[in-house]
């Protein structure tokens, strides 16, 4: 496989009319991180789901690795070639939300083998020996057997992240992970989405974390009305070209 990891082209979304991304494009090389930035409503979270198929674009191309969808043809498409063609997609990445949205029924163990055994048909053992390692990479190693309700909010949004890697996805897409915790709790989410940078993880992360984009993102997005208002380095955040983006900074930090 030559060329980015992540390639999205001309992605299209309206609701009810209103389009909330207009001709959105970028590329992302395997191993690097792209940190999606962007006022409240400006399509940070519809871009996001698009990638994974959570949201359908109305046109557009997504191709992660070797899956790929071009949401324009999509509905012309055969019931069975259109299922094949989402589960290829939607299988090359896997989401970590705002808010960890695990079984609540489920000790931790369960949660991260629920997915790889239930869905991908891989054997159990085999399924919770790597729940158990990516448990360890999340500092919650002794927690297997934890509910859910019995861990803090940063610990639990670790535990979404493990799941999330529990798929052996390609790219890990992240929604805010740390916008629904108490301040206290945000750092030791973001040292785990750094650790994970550092292991060569190809990312794409919506934050609010400005120094934590500067520091951990290889390429920056600014969203603004469904349209990148610009893209660069992380230098961007530190100089921004455009009106738009700075007035955005100068809220956040
Ligand atoms: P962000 O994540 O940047 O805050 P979103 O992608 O969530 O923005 O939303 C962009 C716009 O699309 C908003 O105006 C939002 O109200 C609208 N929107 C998002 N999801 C839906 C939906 N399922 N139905 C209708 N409108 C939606
Ligand atoms: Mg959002």
């Amino acid at each position: 496989m030559t060329g980015p990891l992540i390639e999205v082209q001309g992605l299209r979304k309206a609701f009810d009319g209103t389009e909330v991304l207009r001709d959105v494009s970028f590329a992302a090389d395997e191993g690097t991180v792209t940190a999606v930035l962007g006022p409240s409503g400006s399509g940070k979270s519809t871009l996001l789901r698009s990638l994974n198929v959570l949201e359908q674009p109305d046109a557009g191309v997504v191709r992660i690795a070797d899956a790929s969808i071009d949401f324009a043809t999509f509905d012309d498409l055969g019931k069975g070639e259109q299922k094949r063609e989402l589960a290829a997609l939607r299988g090359r990445s896997g989401m970590v939300f705002q808010s960890h949205h695990l079984f609540p029924h489920m000790t931790v163990l369960q949660n991260l083998t629920e997915g790889p055994v239930r869905v991908q048909g891989r054997p159990a053992d085999e399924a919770e020996a790597d729940a158990h390692r990516l448990l360890e990479q999340v500092g919650l190693g002794d927690r297997a057997s934890a509910y859910p309700s019995q861990l803090s909010g940063g610990q639990q949004q670790r535990v979404g992240i493990a799941r999330a890697l529990a798929l052996n996805p390609q790219v890990v897409l992240l929604d805010e992970p740390t916008s629904a915790l108490d301040p206290e709790l945000v750092g030791e989410v973001l040292a785990v989405v750094r650790d994970l940078a550092g292991e060569g993880w190809t990312l794409v992360i919506v934050t609010h974390e400005v120094r934590f984009a500067r520091d951990v993102a290889d390429q920056v997005l600014f969203l603004d009305g469904g349209v990148i208002a610009e893209q660069g380095g992380p230098a961007v955040l530190s100089d921004p070209q455009h009106e738009r983006t700075r007035q955005f900074l100068r809220r956040v930090l």
